[in-house]
């Protein structure tokens, strides 16, 4: 079983999606055992983003996180980081396939409404940033 974080960055929540995103996780075999909604400070952003600290975008993309609610959550099951990373599709929308969330309600490349950890390391940092050990309802809690 592999876990893996995602958010519906605040576009997904005004847009009244965050329903319709954990609906397709679910509708996959996915399971959601761990979920909260914040309004995340710009550093708050900036340090779950800082692997793109270099990038052009960082700026805006750490305005436009902190510019709203995201629905943070933990999603477990098998593949669960590259299952994730096909539902919600190719970062820009016009290049997303048909089907996945972004192509049907990503506006632009910067709001495209959910983010999925890319690797178990990142999946990793990502989960233990937002959530402690007693916050995941997986198997081995209930054991
Ligand atoms: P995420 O990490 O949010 O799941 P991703 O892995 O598909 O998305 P990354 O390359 O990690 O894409 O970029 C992180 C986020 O930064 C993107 O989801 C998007 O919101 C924003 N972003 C990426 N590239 C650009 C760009 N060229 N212009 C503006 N924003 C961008
Ligand atoms: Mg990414």
């Amino acid at each position: 079983m592999e876990k893996t974080l995602s958010i519906v960055k605040p576009d997904g929540t005004t847009k009244n999606l965050i329903g319709e995103v954990l609906r397709r996780f679910e509708g996959a075999n996915l399971r959601v055992i761990a979920l909260k909604m914040i309004n995340l400070s710009k550093s708050e952003a900036e340090a779950f983003y800082s692997v793109h600290k270099d990038k052009p975008f960082f700026s805006s993309l750490t305005d436009f996180m902190s510019s709203g609610p995201c629905v943070v959550t933990v999603v477990e099951g098998e593949s669960a980081i590259s299952k994730v990373r096909e539902i919600m599709g190719a970062t820009n929308p016009d290049e997303a396939a048909e089907g996945t969330i972004r192509k049907d309600y990503a506006s632009d490349i910067e709001r495209n409404i959910v983010h999925g950890s890319d690797s178990l390391e990142s999946a990793s940092f990502e989960i233990n940033y937002f959530f402690n050990a007693l916050e995941l309802n997986d198997r081995n809690s209930r054991d």
